[in-house]
Formats: C-alpha cells, structure tokens, sequence
C-alpha cells in the first residue's frame, strides 16, 4: 500500500531528537525552529518528558472515558494554575482541529444559533465545522460548505458590529494568526470583541492551539490583551508531540451528561504527556525563557533586516526579503536550520520554548551571513 500523497516533503528524515537538535540516519545535525509546527514546547525527548511516557505505560496506557481517571483531573488542575484559568473546566480531546469543533458545537448549543463570525486569513483546522471557519477555500469542499460562517477582516471593529446580528453563535479568533503567518489581533480589538459578546450573548472563542502554552511568554496569546473569552481551544504544545487537545470552559457554561465526547480524549499516556509537559514548562520557567530569548530574536532579525518582524516571544514571522527568496532553502540545505514558512514568502520561527540564547545566536549568525553575504534572487 502507498501513502495518500497529500504533503509536500522536505528531503529529510529525522531520526532522533534532543532539545532543539535533530539529526538524520547519517548522524547530520539541524537546530529545529520550527518544533514540528510548534508542538514541541518543552523540548524534543525532554528526559522528564520520556519518563512520564515510559512510566505511565507500564502502568495503564488507555482506558475509555467510562471509568476514572485521577490524570484527568490532575492536568487540568495544573493548567488552571499554571494558565491561570483556575475556575474553568476542561474537556479534553486529540487535536486541535477537534478542540475547534468542540468549542464551536459548544457555543451553539449553549447560544441555540449556528452562525459563527470568523477572522478573514484565519486556520481552525481540517474538521467539518473548523474547516469550514478556515479562510481557505482550497481546503473546504462541498460536504463543509454548509455551514453559516462570516468572515470578517481582524482587527476591523466596524467591519465586526456590522457582521454581529441576533443570529451569531458566537466569534472564533486565533490568539495570533499562524498559518497565515504571524498577524496579531490587536489588544484594542480582541477587547472589542469581548465587550460585544458580553453585550449580545455571544460566544468568544479564542483558538490559542498555535499561540498557547506559553509560547509568547504568557500562558495564551490573548492575556497580553488582558480579556477573559468564554471557549479557549487548545493542542500542539499542550503534548509536545503527544497528540492531545482540549477546551477551557467558562464557568457560566454548563455541562450535560452527553454533550460532548471522545474515545481517545483524555487517556492515560496523553494526560501523563500533558501533566509531564505542564511541571517542566513551570521548573523550567519557560515562559520567561520564551519571552527573553523571543525579544531578542525580534529585536537582532529587525536590525539584520531592517524589515518589520511581526509575533510575540517565540512565535516569530517575517517576509523573506527580495533578494533573498532562496532563505529558507539555504537555512537548511548551507546551515542546518529548520524554520517554518507561510505562503507565499514568509519565514515562521516556533522553536521549543527551551531554545538557549546559544541556538538563537547559531541562527542569527546564519541569518546575518545570507543577508549580508548572499543574495540569491
Ligand atoms: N488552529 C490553529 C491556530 C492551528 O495553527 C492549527 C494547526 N496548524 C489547528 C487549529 C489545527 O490543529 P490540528 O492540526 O492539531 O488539528
């Protein structure tokens, strides 16, 4: 049997991992920047990480949702302290697409509407309802097409009250655009929109799977604006590489026995994951590594550029440069550095939020001689 060919390939296989490094079968070094598409929080085969797996494993690996399960309960006690989202429950779940669906299955029953006001150049994910919510019409076939989504510019407030009737579930907003290739929602803006969901009864959601998890230097990427939504979807990093995802609930929104549900969701080996993931990214004070080492990123690429770079702590986008649209291709095939891209030519730096000044350094260094050496197109 063949693969379904549905990914374009980069000419590597990494075999092992470590921190921000990763090598080939040939044993060739690469510093990762891009942690996998910024799951890997804590670092690749952090050995607490390893351990918790390796442990949890020997003694339960999965049970279904039908039966306690004590790791549940202690991952999301620590997300609530560590995320300071303390009041707030947790349904867990796989992925971040499916943390999407949640919170958008969520918000319409709870509101009883279906429309949903969703951010132009926005990603959510490949399911139904996500997909559907995703700015991409390449991505959104017939079978997605029927769900009620508007789509309106970020950080527009009168495109947004022009858009917001009685017929609005509620409004789906990336912490920072990713994919689309590192755009933030202004702090006004995301205020905006939580005044107006407290004034109308709609749902906000705030889809943090890329830029949670302390990625920017606080927990989610909307804290900097200080608001409070109702939905907080949440993935990648939450596992470093073990697959999980989950949603933080409001208080005000309340359960019933049925409403959502997964056979995956919340096992042993992904809580054992999520918990281990939690304790280190508190020992290890990531977040303020994330927002040292991320504003002096920002502050050396801006100089070497003299272009503007856009994001927040290590969750970093920039437009390749004219002269250079071969960058990417030679941080990796001359340098050894994986870095992330958005389309058409943006580079997208999400290393583990473990990168030392050293490795950020190695990549400045890099960066500088293309720029200043090396013009290739
Ligand atoms: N939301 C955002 C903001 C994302 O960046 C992604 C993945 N790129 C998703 C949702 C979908 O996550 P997953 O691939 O885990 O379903």
């Amino acid at each position: 049997m063949k693969l379904f060919d549905v990914y374009s390939l980069l000419p590597i296989e990494p075999v092992r991992a470590l921190g921000s490094k990763i090598w080939d079968a040939n044993g060739q070094e690469y510093l990762d920047l891009y942690g996998g598409h910024a799951v890997i929080s804590v670092g690749h085969s952090h050995p607490k990480y390893n351990a918790a797996i390796q442990d949890q494993l020997n003694k339960i690996s999965f049970y279904s949702n039908s039966v306690q399960n004590k790791l549940q309960e202690e991952l999301a006690e620590k997300l609530g302290a560590l995320s300071g989202y303390n009041d707030y429950s947790l349904f867990l779940c796989n992925s971040g697409a499916e943390a999407n669906e949640n919170a958008l299955k969520l918000a319409s029953f709870i509101t009883g509407k279906r429309r949903i006001i969703a951010m132009k150049k926005a990603f959510h994910g490949r399911t139904s309802g996500a997909v559907a919510a995703t700015d991409n019409p390449k991505i959104i076939a017939p079978f997605n097409a029927g769900h009620e989504i508007i789509f309106v510019p970020m950080n527009d407030a009168s495109a947004l009250d022009a858009a917001l009737d009685d017929q609005v579930a509620a409004i789906l907003i990336e912490g920072i655009q990713g994919v689309a290739g590192i755009f933030e929602p202004q702090p006004e803006y995301l205020q905006h929109l939580e005044k107006r969901c407290q004034e109308r009864g709609v749902i906000l959601i705030l889809d943090e799977v890329q830029s949670g998890y302390g990625r920017t230097g606080k927990f989610f990427a909307h804290q900097h604006a200080g608001i409070r939504p109702h939905l907080i979807a949440t993935a990648k990093g939450m596992g470093n590489g073990f697959p999980i995802g989950g949603v933080l609930i409001h208080p005000d929104l309340k359960p019933w026995s049925g409403m959502l549900g997964t056979t995956f969701g919340g096992n042993h080996l992904a809580c054992a994951a999520g918990i281990a993931v939690l304790d280190i990214i508190k020992e290890e004070r990531l977040m303020e590594n994330a927002e040292t080492i991320g504003a002096l990123l920002i502050e050396k690429i801006t100089s070497i550029l003299q272009a503007p770079v856009r994001g927040k702590g290590l969750m970093i986008g920039f437009d390749t440069p004219e002269h250079h649209l071969q960058l990417r291709t030679n941080l990796i095939s001359k340098h050894r550095i994986f870095t992330g891209e958005a389309k058409p030519a943006i580079i997208r730096l999400l290393p583990s939020l473990a990168l030392s000044k050293q490795d950020a350094e190695l990549f400045l260094s890099a960066l500088d001689q293309e720029i200043h050496q090396n013009a290739t197109a």
